[in-house]
């Protein structure tokens, strides 16, 4: 008996220790990056901004992982603007935010003068103003102080045309990765597989040639660490959910329900890239 009660309050005090040391397991830490902001606002079909469907997904993704316990959840705008933490950031940091990215970019030519880095033809992308890329570089900067394991970048797609009105034939969706070379480029690319897993359930795959294989490798996207600015921890994708014309976002009922599904689809794509083996 006396052994028994021995044993149990053995147990009392080990089961404590087991759960609390499970609790001290950090959190995984998962920064959502609505594309583009309320200045400037990235592609339009008739009055539709794709800033704003950016924000409305990618705040639906930061909701939906944000009840999971073992995450952490940041994520970089509002309904109004950046939120304070990168707005203060932007501008506090801004000279370092540039010294980051030219040493970022000379660092990289060094390379290539080398040849050990070699510049690849990928897809041709819009060039960003000056401010933009402030911006993105600062949210690279801040990913790596800030110790982030993944970047989800939410973005709808376009091509050129007409006017703001015309219909493209161009539709489905394609997800960007780091380009080979790049310190973060395979396990985002396993992340980005598992995201167009599940969104294959829904959605196709764009019809540009280009985007065919629904992952593409990319070397030139500030937001996937172009110039080496993401560190190998951070692992970052960016989601081209489809082309901002297609009839689906065009219905505003038909784009709600596109906005619900891809948001599930995406965090049920990230959990399993997380936890499932
Ligand atoms: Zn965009």
């Amino acid at each position: 008996m006396k052994r028994f009660i021995l044993l149990l309050i053995l147990c009392l005090c080990i089961f404590p220790l087991i759960s609390s040391a499970e609790d001290a397991t950090p959190p995984i830490r998962i920064l959502i990056v609505p594309g583009h902001d309320n200045e400037v606002y990235g592609a339009e079909y008739g009055n539709i901004k794709e800033a704003d469907m950016n924000l409305v997904l990618a705040t639906q993704i930061y909701n939906i992982l944000k009840k999971d316990k073992r995450l952490k959840l940041y994520i970089t705008r509002d309904s109004k603007d950046f939120v304070r933490e990168f707005k203060d950031y932007f501008v506090n940091q801004k000279d370092k935010i540039i010294a980051f990215k030219t040493k970022a970019k000379k660092d990289t030519q060094v390379k290539v003068d080398k040849g050990t880095f070699v510049y690849k033809k990928g897809v041709g992308h819009n060039q960003v103003n000056q401010e933009t890329a402030i911006g993105l570089y600062g949210i690279n900067m801040w990913a790596n102080e800030n110790k982030i394991d993944l970047v989800i970048n939410v973005h709808f797609n376009d091509i050129t045309r007409e006017d703001k009105w015309s219909i493209g034939t161009t539709k489905g969706f394609a997800i960007y990765v780091p380009g080979s070379q790049m310190a973060n480029n395979v396990e985002s690319t396993k992340l980005g597989e598992s995201i167009k897993k599940e969104l294959l359930k829904k959605y196709s795959v764009s019809n540009l040639p280009v985007e065919k294989k629904g992952v593409i490798a990319d070397q030139t996207l500030i937001a996937l660490g172009a110039s080496n600015t993401l560190v190998d921890g951070v692992k970052s994708v960016l989601i081209e959910y489809g082309y901002i014309y297609q009839k689906i976002f065009r219905n505003s009922a038909t784009r709600h329900q596109a906005y619900k599904d891809m948001a599930l689809l995406t965090s049920n794509g990230i959990l399993n890239y997380l936890f499932k083996k």
